[in-house]
C-alpha cells in the first residue's frame, strides 16, 4: 500500500467546488484511485492572514472535503478508523491540520476538530503558537502543547512535527508516549535546511518509533533539484535512522516541486529511483507506504 503523508491540496483554492478532477493541480482523487493507499490531506491557512478567522475556516473546509470524499466514494473515502484499513484495495483520505494556532489555546476546539475527523495535527507552521515554536520563530514547546500531544495521543490523532524549530524538536522527544511523524522534510546534512532534519533528529525520531517523509519540495532539496538529488536525501535517511523509519511526503500542491515529478501521475517514477538506489523490492514497498502504514495502525483510534 503506498501512502503520501502529506499534500496541501484540499486547502490550495478555497474557490473549487470538488477534487475529483483537477488537472491544474498536483493530484485528485481520479490518479489517486487504484494508486495510493493513503493520502494524507493538510489543511494550511496562514494564521496572521485569517486571525479569529481561522478555525471557522478550517472547519468548512475540513466539512467540504469530507463530504466531497463521501460523494466520489468510488474513488476515494476519508479515513477515520483503524479497521478501515483492513480493506486495501480502498484509497483513502486522511484529514489533518497543519499548524495548530487554531487551537488558541483550548482543550475543547481541539477535541472537536478531532470530532469533525482531524487525525493528524501539525503542531506548528513556522511561526510560535500556543503550542511551540515554528521553524522560523524562537520558543520550545509550552506547557498547554505537552498537555496537546497528550490529549493527541489519548485521542488518536498522529503528532506531525514537520514545521517545529530544533528546540521544540527536543522537547517533543522528551514528551511524547507514543510514535510521531515528520510529514514533509528532508536531510540536512545532505542539504542544510531549517525545515530538514539533521542526523541526530533523525536518530531520535527513529528512537521513538516515528516516521520521517520525504519530500518533493524543491527547496529543501537543494543542489541540482532533480530526481537524482531526491534520490540521495531517500538513501541517506535511511541510512541514518534505519528502514522501518523513512516514507514519502510529497508537499503536493504546497510547493515548487523536484525537476522530474509533475504530480501525482509520476509517484510511479519513485520505484525504479529507489531500486536505482540499491533498495530491494520489501525495503521499497517500506518507503512507500508501509512505515507510515505502521503509525497509522498504531496511532488511529478504533470505532466505539
Ligand atoms: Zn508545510
Amino acid at each position: 500500500m503506498y501512502i503520501d503523508a502529506h499534500c496541501d491540496s484540499a486547502a490550495r483554492d478555497i474557490g473549487i467546488k470538488s477534487l475529483k478532477k483537477m488537472p491544474a493541480f498536483h493530484l485528485d482523487y481520479e490518479r489517486l484511485a487504484g494508486q495510493i493507499g493513503v493520502q494524507f490531506f493538510a489543511f494550511f491557512f496562514d494564521e496572521k492572514k485569517f486571525g479569529e478567522s481561522l478555525p471557522g475556516q478550517i472547519n468548512c473546509s475540513m466539512n467540504w472535503l469530507r463530504a466531497d470524499m463521501e460523494r466520489n466514494d468510488d474513488l476515494i473515502m476519508p479515513l477515520l478508523w483503524r479497521e478501515q484499513l483492513e480493506n486495501p484495495l480502498q484509497t483513502f483520505g486522511l484529514m489533518g491540520i497543519e499548524g495548530g494556532a487554531f487551537i488558541n489555546g483550548s482543550m475543547r476546539i481541539l477535541d472537536a476538530f478531532f470530532q469533525q475527523g482531524m487525525r493528524f495535527l501539525g503542531l506548528t507552521w513556522n511561526y510560535t503558537n500556543c503550542i511551540g515554536g515554528g521553524a522560523l520563530e524562537e520558543g520550545g514547546l509550552t506547557v498547554f502543547g505537552r498537555e496537546v500531544v497528550a490529549r493527541c495521543e489519548e485521542l488518536g490523532i498522529i503528532v506531525d512535527a514537520a514545521h517545529l524549530n530544533r528546540q521544540s524538536f527536543g522537547d517533543l522527544l522528551q514528551t511524547v508516549q507514543k510514535p510521531f511523524i515528520v510529514s514533509h522534510t528532508c536531510c540536512d546534512a545532505v542539504h542544510p535546511h531549517l525545515r530538514n532534519l539533521t542526523d541526530e533528529q533523525l536518530r531520535c525520531l527513529a528512537d521513538k518509533g516515528g516516521v520521517a517523509g520525504i519530500t518533493f519540495a524543491r527547496k529543501f532539496i537543494g543542489g541540482a533539484e532533480n530526481m537524482e538529488m531526491l534520490g540521495r536525501h531517500i538513501a541517506h535517511a535511511v541510512n541514518v535512522a534505519g528502514i522501518e523509519h523513512i516514507g514519502i511526503g510529497s508537499d503536493f500542491d504546497g510547493t515548487d516541486l523536484v525537476y522530474g515529478i509533475e504530480g501525482m501521475q509520476d509517484w510511479k517514477k519513485l520505484d525504479a529511483l529507489l531500486e536505482k538506489q540499491g533498495f530491494k523490492s520489501s525495503a521499497r514497498e517500506k518507503i512507500l507506504g508501509d512505515n507510515f502504514l505502521r503509525i497509522l495502525k498504531e496511532i488511529l483510534p478504533q470505532e466505539e
